[in-house]
């Protein structure tokens, strides 16, 4: 068989670690077909500048509320949390329409393709019109979501959200969720409407279950039931034990913190996304972890939202899984998220590079296997890096960048993640074979920007 397209590059980030003269190929589906390291680059092929490095997924994104980063970071009352700032976001939400928010979705992924991720998993909530109302085609706001992804070139794993309830114990929804609402036929209906669609672009459909104190037992009993019988390997994405207050309604609730309460009572497994997971008794890291759940971890959004540490010494005790996630996008780049996890793990136990594994001791090219293969797995593509039969999703680190220039290919990456500050040491991106960033710029930067920064100046006035 023909290949599509391939590359050789001197240094190269596989699985296992760093390797020399690697060749890559890959098919007309933009999956790798061989990754050959100690060979020569055939004559003519094209030869990469920098080291070549794996593209992050991203595994957790609510791709509007880019739309008022900056606009939350004064203080309205003395005690300002996460609870007040989601008054703000509710307030955004109510207001954009389908083309409003493919704009701020379509920028946003300009954004993350140039910041190092290749996929993103779009927890995807703002179902409804303005006033709680089905579209005439219910998936519209998802559609949009679909466009904004093609038009961007990046893979797609799209999670509908289900939400139901406005705190544990069923209580009623308030008027800032009705466009998240569905019953659960509803939500079922959706996601069968939807998996055509996904699947004809090469997008993954999976279900996000909003969070314990949105979603009832039964209700998400029928759910995944329900997603079971469409795909029975679908993912499955949810917030939780994300703020102390959930953390403590949860026991009032039901006397488990969230994370027991989930796995006594749901079948958690390699298929879920533990979104957050912030705060756990070292049982529940341990008891999560071993049973394969993947910790979807979001430094910056949670230090913008004061949510707390996440416990990864326990985490890692039970061989957890992890990835990262630009949640509510207060910062876009995959670097930075590695940066502030290691940061606040120094910061807490007092040690440097924690998140060094025994057989690789260089922290980000240890963080950067571990995040691509738990967030590969979160998002249920086959995005795990630089292997055959995996996306042909990876960066080219710019080798003339003032951080980097010079330095060995391993260094590189450290710089990269440690020492770049707020420039990019990105030079080309490809997603799937195909290069969507070159010289650090993505194709639609320019008319992507332009219509992105036109909504939030009507979001704006009309606050
Ligand atoms: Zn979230």
């Amino acid at each position: 068989m023909m290949d599509a397209g391939s590359i050789w590059a001197a240094d190269a980030l596989l699985p296992g670690g760093w390797a020399r003269d690697v060749a890559l190929a890959w098919d007309a589906q933009g999956r790798l077909a061989r990754v050959e390291p100690g060979v020569a680059p055939a004559p003519g092929q094209a030869r990469a500048a920098g080291p070549l490095v794996p593209g992050m997924p991203n595994l957790h994104s609510h791709a509007f509320q880019r739309g008022f980063c900056g606009l939350t970071e004064y203080r309205a009352q003395a005690d300002d949390s996460f609870w007040s700032w989601r008054e703000l976001m509710y307030r955004c939400a109510g207001r954009l329409d389908p083309r409003q928010a493919e704009a701020i979705a379509a920028w946003l992924y300009v954004e993350m393709l140039e910041a190092g991720y290749t996929s993103v998993c779009e927890f995807h909530y703002l179902h409804h019109d303005p006033q709680g109302r089905p579209y005439a085609d219910a998936p519209e706001m998802a559609l949009a979501i679909l466009r904004a992804a093609e038009r961007a070139g990046i893979g797609l794993t799209l999670l509908p959200v289900l939400y139901q309830a406005g705190g544990f114990g069923g209580a009623a929804p308030h008027a800032g969720q009705r466009r998240f609402l569905h019953d659960t036929p509803a939500m079922l209906r959706l996601l069968e409407d939807l998996k055509p669609r996904c699947e004809a672009q090469g997008a993954r459909l999976g279900l996000a279950p909003h969070s314990l104190r949105a979603v009832p037992p039964q209700a998400l009993r029928e759910a995944l039931a329900g997603l079971d019988a469409l795909d029975a390997t679908a993912p499955i994405h949810i917030h939780v034990a994300e703020q102390v207050k959930e953390v403590e309604d949860c026991i009032a609730w039901s006397g488990l913190p969230p994370v027991r309460w989930l796995l006594e009572h749901a079948p958690v497994g390699p298929r879920w996304c533990l979104v957050h997971a912030t705060h756990m008794t070292p049982d529940e890291a341990l008891d999560a972890a071993r049973a394969g759940a993947v910790a979807g971890l979001c430094p910056t959004t949670e230090a913008n939202l004061g949510d707390g540490l996440f416990d990864m010494p326990h985490w890692r005790d039970g061989g957890g899984a992890w990835g990262i996630g630009s949640d509510s996008h207060s910062t876009v780049n995959a670097a930075e998220e590695l940066q502030l996890l290691e940061y606040g793990l120094r910061l807490a136990t007092r040690q440097r590079n924690v998140m060094a594994e025994p057989g690789q001791p260089h922290v980000a090219t240890a963080m950067t296997l571990a995040a691509v293969a738990g967030g590969a797995r979160a998002g249920g593509r086959p995005v795990a890096g630089l292997a055959a039969g995996q996306q042909a999703d990876f960066l080219e680190l710019d080798p003339a960048h003032v951080a980097l220039a010079g330095l060995p290919a391993c260094d590189m990456l450290s710089a990269h993640v440690f020492g770049s500050h707020r420039t990019s040491a990105i030079r080309t991106v490809w997603v799937g074979g195909q290069a969507r960033v070159r010289e650090g710029r993505h194709a639609l930067r320019e008319t992507a920007a332009a219509a992105f920064v036109e909504v939030r100046r009507m979001l704006v006035a009309g606050a």
